[in-house]
């Protein structure tokens, strides 16, 4: 498969054409993201042979579209892409009033923390995704968002599939690019690295990045529930994750996002939300509460609380807390249900 050129800076695209003039390459830079052309050939103030040149060894577009839905409320749209051998999720979700279109990307396919109530999670491990294959999501969503709504993404999430910070490098760099000027010129404010706690890419973070949102995805006030809902939290306990958020949150002026799916019966209950408001006390935080959406295999018994429940729960936190509306429920919305379906769909044709 050949690379793509969508993720290398402008010093990178000028290391790779040495015996090119030095505008050479800004020209390249332009035309991949001022004027987003799909093909080397559209590139026509660069020389013909260089065109060839460029087409023989690269790419600038890598993800097929195998399929995109759009949920009843045409609020929430999704989009499965292959490239390679992996499949590919990506979400957009507008606000019912307001002008936020959040694109929520995905930084692996599939993922290997394995939280038992996430479909991506229980679907397996293919790969990390590249930067380049993370800004196309981007892109392609924003040329989307600007035919249909008349206006481009205004926030990006690295919260569909698999986990940021274990694919720090690349995140990092597709998030460098599609916050750029020449990008879609977000404030960093507008990216969003949703995490489910890794000590060390936390603190890399508040070291290289801390301008970017943080969101914390803890879903349980201890340390052994959550060993049950997040199989990864052994290896990276409350003990030594809870720390590495004060030194996030130090580092910025901005509260922590805290995000807790409540399933009934797991982890909704009164006690645990007095658990959470006494864990969290030393945080800036505010917490999203997200109903859990049913999702098929081993969690398929589980299912949202009450409504009655989900306020009492959310009565009963001392932190700001907001509850996530349920958008796209239509269209599988929870990360990896469309990728789960589609697999399951192929399995069964074969
Ligand atoms: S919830 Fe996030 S971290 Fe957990 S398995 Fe799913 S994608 Fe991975």
């Amino acid at each position: 498969m050949k690379p793509s050129l969508l993720a290398l800076t402008l010093a990178e695209l000028q290391a790779l054409l040495p015996r090119q003039p030095r505008f050479r390459a800004a020209q390249l830079w332009d035309w991949l993201h001022r004027s987003r052309v799909d093909d080397f050939a559209a590139m026509k103030n660069l020389p013909a042979s260089l065109r060839q040149t460029l087409s023989d060894g690269f790419v600038v577009r890598e993800l097929r579209e195998a399929e995109r839905l759009t949920a009843t409320d045409r609020l929430t749209e999704k989009w499965l892409y292959f490239s390679g051998d992996a499949a590919i999720e990506t979400a957009l979700i507008r606000e019912i009033r307001g002008r936020r279109r959040t694109l929520c990307v995905s930084c692996m396919c599939g993922c290997p923390v394995g939280c038992a109530f996430c479909a991506t999670g229980q679907g397996g491990f293919t790969r990390p995704l590249t930067a380049a294959e993370i800004v196309e999501q981007v892109y392609r969503a924003d040329r989307h968002c600007a035919e249909t709504d008349g206006a481009g993404l205004s926030n990006v999430v690295f919260m569909g599939m698999g986990e940021p910070l274990l694919n720090y490098a690349a995140v990092v760099a597709a998030a460098g690019i599609v916050s750029s000027p020449d990008g879609l010129n977000l404030g960093n404010r507008q990216i969003t690295v949703s995490t489910v706690g890794i000590p060390a890419g936390i603190l890399r973070l508040a070291q290289e990045h801390p301008a970017y949102r943080l969101a914390f995805s803890l879903h349980a006030p201890t340390q052994a529930l959550r060993e049950q809902l997040i199989p990864l939290a052994r290896q990276y306990p409350l003990t030594a994750v809870l720390p590495a958020l004060e030194i996030f949150a130090n580092a910025t002026s901005r509260r922590l996002t805290i995000e807790y799916c409540l399933i009934a019966g797991v982890n909704d209950d009164l006690a645990q939300a007095r658990q959470l408001n006494a864990l969290l006390r030393n945080l800036p935080a505010q917490i999203n509460l997200i109903p859990f959406n049913p999702i098929g295999g081993d969690a398929r018994h589980w299912r949202p609380p009450a409504a009655a429940q989900v306020r009492a729960f959310q009565d009963a936190l001392k932190f700001p807390a907001t509850l996530r509306a349920e958008k796209g429920r239509d269209i599988n919305a929870a990360c990896g249900q469309l990728r789960a379906r589609t697999v399951e769909k192929e399995e069964l044709k074969n």
